[in-house]
Order: C-alpha cells, then sequence, then structure tokens
C-alpha cells in the first residue's frame, strides 16, 4: 500500500467537509427541532447494512443514511417540547464550543499536556464550586455523567475509610452508606462495585428529614460500620432537595464522609427563587451535578468537586511507570488523577465557553424561568377536575395522578403526544402508584406547550 492510500482519509477534503458542516449549521439554526419518533430496529439495520464495506462510499451518501433514516428515530433531547427523563437543552455557544473540543482533538487530561484546558476546566468548576459555596480548596473534574461521578466520589469516601480502620486496626468488612429511600439508581450501583452495604434511611415524603434520619440511625444496634452519607439535591423521579443540613450535621458528628449528588438539582443554586433549599450543600465532601442537564451543556459532561482534591488525587491516581512523568507540583492537580479515568476529553469547555459567553445571569434567568413553568403547570393541574398534584413540586419536576387512569392510560397517551410531536413524557411511579411526570428545563419551552400537553389530559 502506498503511502497515498494509507494518509487519504487524513487529508482535508473541502466539498466533503462541507457537506457536513452544512448539516451541522442547518442542525444548530433549528428554531424548534422536531421530537423525531420511535425506531423500528428491524428498518434501521436494513438502512446501515453494507454501509461499511472494503472500499471508500461518498460523504453524502452516509450522512444521508444518519438524516433520512437514523436521526429520526433519535429523540431530540433538546426539543422544548421534550418533558421526559431529564430533557436537555445546550446553549448554542456550548454546542459550537463542543466542536471546537473535537476538532482539535482537545484530551484534559493533565498539566503538562494540556494546561489549557485545564485552567479554562478549573475556573467553570470554581463557578459551580462558588455556587454550592464550597470552600477555597475545592476542586474536581469533569466526568462522563453524574453515575460515574456518584461511583469516584464515594471510591474516595471508601478508600479513606479503609485506610482509617487500617491504622485503627478495625474491619475493613462490611462498610454500610446511609442513602436515603429515593437515591439515584447510580447510587446503588456504585455501592455495589465498592462493596458497600446501604443503611436505607425511608422517607415520609421522599424528602431527607432530619427526623426521618434520626429515625433510621436510633433502630441501628451500631454505626461504627458507617463510612458516609449520600443526600440527593434535587430527586430525579420527583426534584426534592434533602435536608443537607441535616445530613452534615450527621457527617460532622460521626465522622463521615458527606457526598451531596445533585445530578440534576445543582443548577437550581444559581436560582433566585429555590436556593435556600440546598443550604448545607457547602459542607459537601464531594458533590456531584451534571452540566448536561440542567447547566445547558451538550452530552456527555458531569461536574465532580471534592472540598479537598488532593484526597481523591491519592485515591485515583494511576501508578504506571509511562505517567510518573506527569505527575508534577503537588498543587497543579491533574484531572485525571481525580476519578476513575484517565485519558478524557476535555468536555468541561463547553460549559467554560458558554458561561464566559453568556454570562451568569442569563444562566440564572434559564433556571428560574424553568422553575416558573413548574409553577405554572402545577397551578394548572391544582385546578384541574380530573388531575391531582402527587406533590408539590420544588425544582422543575411535577408528578401529577389523571383520576381514573391506568399504566396503559399513561402509555397510550405518551404515544399519543409524540406521534402528533406535541410533547414527549413519560409516565413514572410514586409509592408504587403510575403517575404522569413532566419535567420542565428548556428555556424554550412556552406556556402554551405546557397548556397543549395538559389540556390532552382532560
Ligand atoms: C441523572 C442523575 C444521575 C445520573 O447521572 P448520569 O449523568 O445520567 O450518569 C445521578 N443522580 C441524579 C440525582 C440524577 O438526576
Amino acid at each position: 500500500m502506498s503511502t497515498a492510500d494509507a494518509d487519504r482519509m487524513h487529508r482535508h477534503d473541502s466539498a466533503s467537509a462541507q457537506v457536513v458542516l452544512d448539516y451541522v449549521a442547518w442542525r444548530v439554526a433549528l428554531a424548534e427541532p422536531p421530537l423525531d419518533g420511535l425506531g423500528d430496529r428491524r428498518h434501521l439495520e436494513q438502512m446501515v447494512e453494507g454501509l461499511i464495506g472494503p472500499g471508500p462510499r461518498d460523504v453524502r451518501e452516509v450522512l444521508d443514511v444518519y438524516a433520512d433514516h437514523l436521526s429520526e428515530t433519535i429523540l431530540s433531547t433538546d426539543s422544548p417540547r421534550n418533558f421526559a427523563f431529564i430533557p436537555a437543552a445546550p446553549t448554542e455557544a456550548a454546542v459550537l464550543f463542543d466542536m471546537v473540543v473535537s476538532a482539535a482533538s482537545l484530551q484534559g487530561c493533565s498539566w503538562l499536556e494540556a494546561a489549557g484546558a485545564v485552567v479554562a476546566e478549573n475556573q467553570a468548576l470554581r463557578v459551580l464550586a462558588d455556587a454550592a459555596g464550597m470552600p477555597a480548596t475545592a476542586g474536581g473534574v469533569f466526568v462522563a455523567g453524574g453515575s460515574a461521578g456518584n461511583l469516584s466520589g464515594l471510591a474516595v469516601a471508601r478508600d479513606l475509610a479503609r485506610l482509617r480502620r487500617r491504622s485503627a486496626g478495625a474491619s475493613e468488612q462490611g462498610l454500610r452508606v446511609v442513602v436515603s429511600d429515593q437515591a439515584h439508581s447510580s447510587i446503588a450501583s456504585a455501592l455495589n462495585l465498592l462493596m458497600l452495604d446501604a443503611l436505607v434511611v425511608p422517607t415520609r415524603d421522599g424528602r431527607l428529614t432530619r427526623a426521618d434520619l434520626q429515625q433510621a440511625l436510633d433502630r441501628e444496634t451500631t454505626l461504627a460500620d458507617v463510612v458516609a452519607i449520600v443526600a440527593t439535591a434535587g430527586t430525579t423521579n420527583a426534584g426534592i432537595v434533602d435536608d443537607l443540613a441535616a445530613a452534615a450535621d450527621a457527617a460532622q458528628a460521626h465522622g463521615w464522609w458527606f457526598h451531596v449528588d445533585a445530578a440534576y438539582g445543582g443548577a437550581a443554586l444559581l436560582s433566585r427563587k429555590v436556593r435556600d433549599r440546598f443550604a448545607g450543600i457547602e459542607r459537601a465532601d464531594s458533590m456531584v451535578t451534571d452540566p448536561h442537564k440542567w447547566w445547558f451543556a451538550p452530552f456527555d459532561c458531569a461536574a465532580l468537586m471534592y472540598a479537598n482534591p488532593h484526597l481523591a488525587k491519592a485515591v485515583h491516581t494511576q501508578d504506571a511507570s509511562y505517567l510518573d512523568v506527569l505527575h508534577g507540583p503537588d498543587d497543579d492537580l491533574n484531572p485525571s488523577d481525580l476519578a476513575y479515568h484517565l485519558t478524557r476529553r476535555a468536555r468541561g469547555l463547553p460549559l467554560w465557553f458558554s458561561l464566559a459567553v453568556n454570562g451568569l445571569d442569563a444562566y440564572r434567568d434559564a433556571v428560574d424561568a424553568a422553575i416558573d413553568l413548574t409553577h405554572y403547570a402545577a397551578e394548572r393541574i391544582r385546578h384541574s377536575p380530573v388531575l391531582e398534584l402527587v406533590r408539590e413540586p420544588e425544582l422543575s419536576v411535577v408528578l401529577f395522578r389523571r383520576h381514573g387512569w391506568t399504566a396503559d392510560d399513561y402509555d397510550r397517551w405518551s404515544r399519543q403526544l409524540l406521534t402528533e410531536q406535541v410533547a414527549f413524557v413519560m409516565r413514572s411511579a410514586w409509592r408504587g402508584e403510575t403517575v404522569g411526570r413532566l419535567v420542565f428545563l428548556h428555556p424554550g419551552t412556552t406556556q402554551a406547550m405546557v397548556d397543549q400537553v395538559l389540556d390532552s389530559l382532560t
């Protein structure tokens, strides 16, 4: 094979590049992306069959397969009509800079390789730490998601506890972590991987309160095996913020690690309306919040913050002879040393760019707009003869029941709204009961869009 063949795919081809860039420009410019629909696996597999062969294929031909067939079965998380799960709404600046991160193959492992990226990511992390009121010593890293952040944060909690126990001659087995019955599924998954057990606190109405916590702890014969407590600042199902001060007090009293999972709710730290609900978050040893959720950054981006990142470095630094060169002065913490990963996309840069371009006030306004819309929807539900709020919303999630409906009815409703491209909604459950759920996040969502959804329930 000649060299000319080997580098063909790395050579600039302006015509092919323009085809893709035009598509990107079109997608970015859409005022309201279509929700799109569900996919039929057989049909989709036929569409891509034989596409990858030994020889080249025209860029436009392959892009057409994506644009005409695949993309239409990838529901638009960034549609203002998407109220299911936790939707997304990346700013234009963030989306555009995400392309810069890709175009320049920006990685963000270490100071040695990527000082400029680390400085910018740290500046964005400092904004998040300040919003939470974390100390000046705080530092962290952007990881792929809240799940990865929770795992990495709790790994530090576990290893510090093990170390302490080892030096005290105490058992390192059967260690437990206090969690509420509403903690995100990724917490259970992380505890499983870390071989930690959960001490589950039953909550009376979904919120981990001081009383719930005290009652659960009082029932235990010993707490000597407990190493950490996890509180949620914005539960995924209902948007509930735990009593973070109560969790912090318990952690302080018992010498536990205090981890706050604010993957969804953390952006509300910017809110002018609900900030007081988060009192106590500033005392977290580790905290996770997802920019790819309510901080309007593209996937995949979660921030993992530590009050003392040097503790994380001691746990997560990978040792290999070829990595020794990366470890410089102690104050220069390499992002790759603060979580379970090594090579990493500089995924905090789109958030950094957008924060700088748009300013924090725009973020505050956008977060509060979602909270206002939540109040609007709740008020309408309160006045509907056929609907009922399951619980007063705290952030931007509304849980409601439609009298007389079963899971099948909610599913039919969901399918119909998607078919009509009115909205993407998904049912959920509350204390075993099937309920409707709406999540507001996109600043482009209008009251008229919400009206359309609620009117379809009557
Ligand atoms: C979304 C979410 C997670 C998981 O985050 P991913 O980014 O999906 O991995 C964890 N905890 C809470 C509270 C969440 O809302």
